[in-house]
């Protein structure tokens, strides 16, 4: 069946693709690995709510958010799997309580003040989970760290810690396999010091979807996995086994002729050596498609031919060359999904499908397909 055509910009969402990209990954893994699906910063731009709400009727184990007002929106959609989250800020400890989320505890600093906020709601056995740092230096304690830990937790049983993980620093980069056996290596034997000192074994996490991908020795109980869900592997040859959950289309607003010699846009950015034609989109940098993108960097598809943005990207407009191209005012055109990928669009301005997605402002409507 056809799909409709878009009669404004939109950002569609496929729940199968999802659906195919969650199986997908769960056959690289054992089946008894549990799954964590990462849906911060908007499910990668899409929406967290209907993403969350397939993933839970999936039957995916754990969510991840990065902070605490990501989880809050998921538990007031009626969410009920256990959220993890990833960096949650001490200023919202209380409401992170109240909505029964679960902290990544990484530094002293962060235990002490979860565990007072904990023992003030007279908590017990309030499930956390440790973040050690085995090499990417962002968040987590160090492997000295494990007996001001265990000291911490003992006597009142106000935490119980459900899982230890790690985070891998380049699990996508085939030159750093020998830094990230390492990583591999510090995580387990941290992991055995949590067990041997706490007196019992919280579960075990490190892969991210790369990790899956490269590192399936790695998996131990549960995975997280985010961009592999959306369709992205850091890896082209993944990315074909894969399926875009999210099509970014817009429509031709206005088109013009132009004669050689005219500019088009802010800053007469562009300048034209010969007769053209050129159609203006009502989408820009304030929807998420920035600067970097203009002046013949990137191109979009309209009926499955190749139209150069050209000139500045305006914050509400870009503009592009369609002389070549056989369209007329009112007719769709897609910046992201199938072709052009939005791994192949984030690549044109030197970034990554991750930055693209994230970066899709909320003025730019979701639609489900
Ligand atoms: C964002 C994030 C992930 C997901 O990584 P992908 O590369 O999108 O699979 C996993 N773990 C942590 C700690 C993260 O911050």
């Amino acid at each position: 069946m056809p799909m409709p055509k878009a009669t404004e910009t939109v950002l569609e969402i496929n729940l199968e693709a999802l659906a195919h990209n969650y199986q997908y990954l769960k056959s690289l893994l054992h089946p008894t690995t549990k799954f964590l699906a990462v849906v911060k910063a908007f499910a990668y731009g899409s929406d967290q709510i209907v993403i969350a709400k397939k993933m839970e009727a999936l039957g995916v184990a754990y969510f991840g958010v990065a902070y605490v007002a990501e989880g809050v929106a998921l538990r007031k959609a009626g969410i009920t799997t256990p959220i993890l989250v990833l960096h949650a800020q001490p200023a919202n400890f209380e409401t992170l309580i109240t909505h029964k989320l679960e902290p990544s505890l990484y530094s002293p600093r962060i235990l002490k003040t979860f565990l007072a906020v904990a023992k003030a709601q007279k908590q017990e056995k309030y499930p956390v989970h440790l973040k050690f740092n085995t090499g990417l230096n962002r968040l987590g304690f160090w492997e000295n760290d494990v007996d001001y830990i265990v000291d911490q937790l003992a006597g009142e049983g106000v935490l119980k810690v459900l899982s230890v993980f790690s985070h891998l620093a380049a699990s996508e980069d085939e030159n750093e396999k020998a830094f990230t056996d390492n990583q591999i290596a510090s995580f387990e034997k941290i992991a055995a010091e949590v067990d041997a000192k706490l007196g019992y074994s919280p579960f075990r996490h490190l892969l991210n979807t790369s990790g899956i991908l490269n590192y399936p020795k790695a998996q131990y109980q549960m995975v997280r996995s985010g961009i592999g869900l959306y369709g992205f592997g850091n890896d082209p040859k993944i990315d074909l086994q894969l399926q875009a959950v999210a099509t970014l289309k817009t429509v031709i607003s206005q088109i013009h002729k132009i004669e050689p010699g005219e500019s088009v846009g802010y800053n007469r950015a562009f300048h034209s050596e010969g007769y053209k034609t050129i159609a203006t989109l009502p989408i820009g940098h304030a929807d998420g498609i920035g600067r970097h993108y203009g002046n013949g960097k990137t191109y979009v598809n309209i009926a499955g031919k190749k139209a150069p943005i050209i000139g500045n990207v305006c914050m509400d407009m870009i503009m592009i060359d369609i002389s070549n191209i056989d369209c007329k005012e009112g007719d769709e055109v897609i910046i992201f999904g199938k072709l052009p990928s939005a791994e192949t669009v984030a690549a044109t301005a030197n970034t990554i499908s991750y930055e693209l997605l994230t970066g899709i402002s909320q003025r730019v409507k979701r639609k489900l397909v």
